[in-house]
C-alpha cells in the first residue's frame, strides 16, 4: 500500500491543491481524470517532489519510506522519494545529447550506484521489454515521438520503484503511436507495477484502471470503479466533466 495524504500545494496566492488522499494498493493501476487546470499534473509532480508541497505526506509500505512534507526536506529525503516514485513525462524529457542506453543507465549509475556493466545489462533488457532493443545506441531526435516514450518508460523502470507516475504520456504523440504507449503501459499493468495515470484516454482507464480518480478544482471528487464511475456517476461535477467528453 502507498498512502498519500492531505496534499496541499499553492503557487504564490493561487490555491491549486487543496488536501488530496489516495490510498494505493500494490500493483493498482490508478487513472486521474479531471478538468483542464484542475490540479492533476501538480499533483503528479509534488509526488516526485518536482514540486514541493506545503503539507501533507507520502507513505511506502514496502520500503518503508515516510515522507512529511510540512517538514523540510532533505536532500536524502528527495532522492530516496525520487527512487521510489519514477515519473513519465508528457514531452518524454530525455536527454538529447546521450543515447537511448546513456539515458536509462544515467539514474541506476548516478542514484542507485550500480556498475556501468550491471545498469547497462539491466538497460537492454528494459529496451527489449519495451520493443526497442536494437535502439540502443541511438539519439533521441533519431526515434519517432512514440519511440522516445518507450525510452522515457524504460528509462522510469530503470529505478524499479515502488510507483510508476504517467503524465499525460500520450498526450503529445501522433493518434498513430499511441497504441503502442498504451500497450506498453498496459503490459506494465499485468506485470504487476503500481501505477498513477494522468490521461485524457478514456478507453485505457476502462481497460487497464483499477480505480478512477477524478479531479476538480484542487480536490478529488469521486472515485470509484471504472465501469460504476463512466456509467453511473455520482457526482455533479463528474456527471459535467464525463458529459463534455461524450
Ligand atoms: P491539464 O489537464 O490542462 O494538464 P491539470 O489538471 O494537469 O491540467 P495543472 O497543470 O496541475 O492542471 O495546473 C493547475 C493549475 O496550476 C493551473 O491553473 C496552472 O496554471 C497552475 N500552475 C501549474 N504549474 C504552475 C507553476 N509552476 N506556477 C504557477 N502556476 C502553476
Amino acid at each position: 500500500m502507498i498512502k498519500i495524504k492531505n496534499i496541499h500545494k499553492k503557487f504564490g496566492d493561487n490555491i491549486i491543491l487543496r488536501g488530496i488522499d489516495l490510498n494505493i494498493a500494490k500493483g493498482q493501476v490508478v487513472v486521474i481524470l479531471g478538468p483542464s487546470g484542475s490540479g492533476k499534473t501538480t499533483f503528479l509532480r509534488c509526488l516526485n517532489v518536482l514540486e514541493l508541497p506545503e503539507q501533507g505526506a507520502i507513505e511506502f509500505e514496502k520500503s518503508g519510506l515516510q515522507i512529511d512534507f510540512s517538514k523540510k526536506l532533505s536532500k536524502k529525503d528527495i532522492l530516496a522519494l525520487r527512487r521510489q516514485s519514477a515519473m513519465v513525462f508528457q514531452q518524454y524529457n530525455l536527454f538529447p545529447h546521450k543515447t537511448v542506453l546513456q539515458n536509462i543507465t544515467e539514474a541506476p549509475i548516478q542514484v542507485q550506484g550500480k556498475s556501468a556493466a550491471q545498469a547497462e545489462a539491466q538497460a537492454r533488457e528494459l529496451l527489449a521489454k519495451v520493443g526497442l532493443a536494437d535502439k540502443a545506441d541511438l539519439y533521441p531526435h533519431q526515434l519517432s515521438g512514440g519511440q522516445q516514450q518507450r525510452v522515457g518508460i524504460a528509462r522510469a523502470l530503470a529505478l524499479q520503484p515502488e510507483l510508476m507516475l504517467f503524465d499525460e504520456p500520450t498526450s503529445a504523440l501522433d493518434p498513430e503511436l499511441v497504441g503502442d504507449v498504451l500497450n506498453t503501459m498496459k503490459q506494465l499493468a499485468s506485470e504487476g507495477w503500481t501505477m498513477v495515470v494522468v490521461t485524457h484516454e478514456i478507453k485505457f482507464a476502462l481497460d487497464v484502471a483499477d480505480v478512477v480518480v477524478v479531479m476538480d478544482g484542487g480536490v478529488v471528487v469521486e472515485q470509484g470503479y471504472p465501469d460504476d464511475l463512466f456509467e453511473n456517476p455520482k457526482h455533479e461535477r463528474t456527471k459535467n466533466f464525463l458529459h463534455r467528453l461524450k
